[in-house]
């Protein structure tokens, strides 16, 4: 792994972690609540060095892709509200992935599907932290 993504890694770990730790019930270990977005996207990709027994998947081939997000919240009241999460995440998947071509495989699309959720939210609630002390 290149040391540009092992930082790539480390940084996404510690984001996430810093999430989990923001939402998550320590003794638990699960999430007070969390909200459930769900969207689908086109784009086309391919696998270069697919085996011989899936070799179509060499092919450049159009992908619906299904996306599945569980988001733990603290609030009850709208810390993230579900169509605000979409309708962001829905612009990012148009403008990054909808009618291009790509060399990823589902679960690469998923990581950087991820990692945008994971900033967004972080973007999302230092705003709302800054505007608690702002007051
Ligand atoms: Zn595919």
């Amino acid at each position: 792994m290149s040391k540009k993504k092992v930082l790539e890694k480390q940084a996404l770990n510690a984001l996430e972690h810093h999430i989990l730790e923001h939402c998550y019930d320590v003794n638990a270990s699960k999430p007070k609540i969390s909200i459930h977005i769900k969207t689908a996207f086109k784009a086309y990709h391919f696998w270069k060095k697919a085996p011989d027994e899936v070799k179509f998947l060499r092919n450049v081939h159009r992908h619906i892709f299904l996306v599945n997000a569980l988001i733990p919240v603290t609030g009850e009241d709208r810390e993230l509200e579900f169509f605000i999460v979409q309708r962001d995440l829905n612009k990012y998947l148009k403008k990054k992935f909808v009618g291009k071509t790509f060399e990823y495989s589902c679960e690469q699309f998923a990581i950087i599907i991820k990692k945008y959720l994971l900033c967004w939210c972080l973007r999302r609630w230092r705003k709302w932290s800054n505007s608690i002390i702002t007051i």
